[in-house]
């Protein structure tokens, strides 16, 4: 026996540390890994690849940790997001955050400088389980190359258990290449699904029954109950009850957008008037507005269903709160009503009210989407657009007016199929949720469409991510909707007229993109269909093509209207800004 397989103890056969962080990872029943390898982690994603699971190499990390965390929300399985030390998982920081933010779990590795060259500036080194903590649930390094299954399995529960999150595991450098006796690997059997919760049944019952004393009922749906897969248990509720609803953005689709009972387009009507509003995983931040007036009424009675209780009570005081996991809350609640029958009658006056109210901005956004005046505004886009959506897809969408105006024209009609900016309001995160989208897609439901909805700021944060997409040939529709800026822009003339009084630095307002930027020659540089369009047939068109190819990415550019806005609001929401 060498003295090295004496060392070894019995067998000599060894494992090297990137070949236990790759089976550790498919143990816990990880599939995907997005990441940007280098020194010290191209071992792991090769190792990573032997064993199955699907490496996606992304060309910033922020965007393979964005597409890292929508895996984790579409399938309830956390994907990886794999970076270098220092700057790598700095870079990565933004997602982590991101997912945390939108309750999405997710596993950030970081590979980091080796442990014997600490405190004495070693290459990218940086003191990465620190920084991680602010944007994570569970942030730690493992002890040996022994220890890392067990991290591992911990940091895997701890993204899915109680209020989903992001969780980070640091590598050290000099763990990757060690190779270590298989024997003293034990790797942790794969976690449980999280346990389910209900709520007391005393809290269920109070709940039923300011319910059945609502006058102005609403249910607000949120990305939670699409996080929980409470769709059918919901729509029985509503229906049941006959209860008006509300999808928050990316609740959308849990209840079909077309159901009779959605009153989307009466959104800020029926939060200023309800007096009994059930949140099904909808937190009371901004995107409510807190839960105050005067976009609710003072002594509207919440009742709150969440997985964490901190979250109950936090800006309102509730009239009820349900601790619990959604789906088997609403059970729970449908129990109720089984038990004492009841409906809220559909000829009420607050049913003729929000009706009134969708009836009034259907019309107001049809009036404008059928403007003939060209450049486009945004509702003749969105309008032609939805049209030809294919009824299951996923939409990603984000930017300021393309995602807002977008929202209220798109319809979604299944569970967890919009991803966008979400609870932190970060752009930059469009192309990562299309790639992994296409990938769930591709896995679960071949010939499902991924369409992308891109401001043309929103784009620029990750346009690069074209190249990914080609690379793995992912047959994304990418629609950039152009007004040469941030909000708005200018129209060509205008702004070589302006770059006459001073240089663009100096002149030029901060919102402002270069005009008419051919964005769609980034996807033909790498071998994918580019459209450029100006008018509504040219977006017919291109649309019909680009939905036609299912072998091919394609980008299609459309220009609007530099100054294109929404439709007047009666309350005005992060529009404050005068410029
Ligand atoms: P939205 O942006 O759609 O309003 P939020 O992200 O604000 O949604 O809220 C989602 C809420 O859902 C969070 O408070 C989270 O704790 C909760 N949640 C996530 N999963 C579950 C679950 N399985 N059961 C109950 N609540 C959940
Ligand atoms: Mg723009």
């Amino acid at each position: 026996m060498s003295d090295r397989s004496a060392e070894l103890g019995d067998g000599n056969e060894t494992v090297s540390g990137a070949e236990v962080i790759a089976q550790a990872l498919k143990t816990q029943d990880v599939g995907y890994i997005f990441g940007i390898v280098g020194i010290p982690v191209t071992e792991v994603a090769a190792a990573a690849q032997k064993l199955g699971i699907r490496y996606v190499g992304m060309r910033n990390e922020q965007a393979a940790c964005y597409a890292a965390s929508a895996i984790g929300y579409l399938t309830g399985r956390p994907g990886v997001c794999l970076v270098v030390s220092g700057p790598g998982l700095i870079h990565a920081l933004g997602g982590m955050a991101n997912a945390n933010m939108n309750c999405w779990p997710l596993i950030v590795i970081g590979g980091s400088s080796e442990r014997s060259q600490e405190t004495m500036g070693a290459f990218q080194e940086f003191p990465q389980v620190e920084a991680c903590r602010l944007y994570s649930k569970f942030s730690a390094r493992p002890s040996s190359v022994e220890a890392i299954p067990s991290i591992i399995e911990k940091a895997v529960r701890s993204s899915i258990y109680g209020r989903p999150g992001a969780c980070y595991v640091d590598i050290p450098a000099d763990f990757v290449n060690l190779q270590v006796n298989v024997n003293s690997i034990k790797y942790v059997e794969c976690c449980m699904p999280p346990p389910v919760s209900m709520a007391a049944t005393s809290a269920v019952h109070m709940a039923a029954s300011v319910i059945r004393s609502a006058k102005q009922p609403l249910i607000i749906i949120g990305k939670g109950a699409a996080y929980a897969c409470a769709e059918e248990s919901i729509r029985k509720l509503v229906e049941q009850c006959k209860l008006p609803f509300l999808p928050t953005p990316m609740g959308k689709g849990v209840i079909p957008d077309n159901h009779p009972n959605c009153v989307g387009a009466a959104r800020s009507r029926a939060l200023q008037f309800a007096d009994v509003i059930v949140l099904f995983g909808a937190r009371l931040n901004w995107i409510l507005h807190f839960g105050l007036p005067p976009r609710y009424q003072p002594d509207v009675k919440f009742i709150q269903v969440d997985i964490c209780a901190e979250e109950l009570g936090n800006n309102v005081k509730p009239a009820v709160t349900l601790l619990g996991d959604i789906n088997a809350v609403t059970k729970q609640l449908l129990e109720e009503f089984d038990r004492i029958p009841w409906q809220y009658p559909p000829e009420s006056e607050w049913w003729e009210t929000l009706r009134e109210k969708m009836r009034t901005n259907e019309a107001a956004s049809k009036e404008l989407a059928s403007k003939k005046s060209l450049p486009m505004n945004y509702y003749t886009v969105f309008y032609h657009v939805q049209e030809q959506l294919p009824r299951d897809c996923f939409v990603v969408s984000e930017g300021a007016n393309t995602m807002d105006i977008g929202r209220t024209v798109l319809q979604n009609y299944l569970p967890r199929h919009r991803l966008d900016a979400g609870t932190f309001g970060t752009m930059g995160v469009g192309l990562g949720f299309a790639i992994a989208a296409a990938l769930v897609a591709e896995d679960r439901s071949p010939g499902q469409r991924v369409i992308c909805v891109e401001g043309d700021s929103a784009f620029g944060f990750s346009g690069m991510e074209v190249e990914t997409i080609c690379r793995y040939n992912l047959p994304i529709v990418l629609l950039v909707v152009n007004n040469n800026g941030i909000y708005q822009g200018f129209a060509t003339g205008t702004w070589k007229e302006m770059l006459t009084f001073g240089d663009a630095t100096t002149v030029a307002p901060p919102i402002c993109l270069l005009p008419n930027s051919h964005y769609e020659q980034i996807m033909t540089a790498f071998g994918g269909k580019g459209y450029f369009v100006q008018t509504p047939e040219e977006l017919q068109e291109s649309l019909r093509q680009s939905l036609a190819d299912t072998t091919k990415p394609s980008l299609i550019n459309i220009m609007i209207k530099p100054q294109a806005t929404r439709k007047a609001q009666d309350f005005h929401w992060l529009t404050r800004s005068n410029m």
